[in-house]
């Protein structure tokens, strides 16, 4: 019953966002699931975490919300890793960054795409979710940004960041683990569910299902993807979310076309042949066709 509860909390829109609400609820245990040697992915309360732990130092993707620090730390130790070295942002969303403020006191280098840097500065708002975030302190800002790609030499791995232009949000990188075959696709892939698409802040379907098209170019049929939401994943469940996002998008775009408002299109039942398999997560039909409409251009 309170695994049933954590879950419903964990998927529900709100807390997915606000890092504020999440404050006052409990926090629960941090889960590790191994990827690969020295890769784990982390689950509590918010976007999944990836950690790479290895002899250079630790290097962490995404940190949830605030109050969840000292329990990832707790499972980050357990797994023979120390305060990580660099923590990566794959966006801005406070589900994936509440824990900021944390590990840059601790020293953590922060570094994301320079977008994400920016909004974390001026504070940001969420229509979809009518959500406003004040401006980060300095401390929680990433102190190293990029605007294409970066490389990382690191546990003898070379991690890249690739940035991949209005998808998710305008700031989204997801992350290659080159050797071990590996991506963290941070919020570009919510894996099973329809995705929540930030259109307020640069996000559109077009440019999702592109950056998905580029992940899936550097996967093959072991690679693992850690995404954003939901369980491990692999491949062919990324291309099952491909194939979604593309029915939606032209089932929706044309609907667009005509002049239809978000309310008239959901009276056509634009999505009926994908509601089966993908409404079951944060968004029921509905409710995603309004977050995503003004997204499909
Ligand atoms: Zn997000």
């Amino acid at each position: 019953m309170i695994k049933k509860l954590i879950t419903l909390m964990t998927f529900s829109a709100s807390v997915l966002i606000s890092s504020h609400q999440v404050m006052a609820l409990d926090v629960p245990k941090v889960n590790a699931v191994k990827v690969a040697n020295g890769i784990h992915m982390l689950t509590g309360k918010g976007g999944n975490v990836g950690v790479f732990i290895g002899k250079d130092g630790t290097f962490v993707i995404d940190d949830q919300f605030a109050p969840m620090t000292p329990k990832l730390m707790e499972k980050i130790k357990s797994l023979g890793g120390d305060t990580p070295k660099f923590l990566v942002n794959t966006h801005f969303h406070g589900d994936h960054t509440g824990g900021n403020e944390n590990f840059g006191k601790k020293g953590t280098m922060i570094v994301s795409h320079e977008n994400v840097r920016e909004r974390l500065q001026k504070g940001y708002e969420i229509a979809a979710f009518n959500n406003k975030t004040p401006p980060a302190p300095a401390v929680a800002l990433p102190v190293i940004t990029y605007s294409n790609k970066m490389h990382f030499h690191i546990n003898t791995e070379n991690v890249n960041l690739i940035h991949v232009s209005n998808a998710h949000t305008d700031g989204d990188t997801f992350i290659h683990f080159k050797n071990a075959n590996v991506i963290h696709a941070g919020d570009l892939f919510f894996n099973g569910f329809y995705p929540f698409i930030d259109g307020g802040n640069g996000g559109s379907v077009k440019g999702l299902i592109d950056a998905v098209d580029t992940m899936l170019s550097v996967s093959n049929d072991k690679t693992q993807i850690i995404p954003g939401h939901g369980p491990l994943a692999n491949k062919k469940d990324l291309m099952a979310y491909r194939d979604m996002l593309k029915t939606a998008y032209s089932n929706l775009l044309k609907l667009k076309k005509q002049g239809l408002t978000a309310d008239q299109a959901k009276a056509k039942k634009p999505l009926a042949e994908l509601d089966k398999a993908w409404s079951g997560g944060i968004f029921k039909t509905d409710k995603w066709i309004d977050v995503v409409y003004p997204a499909v251009n």
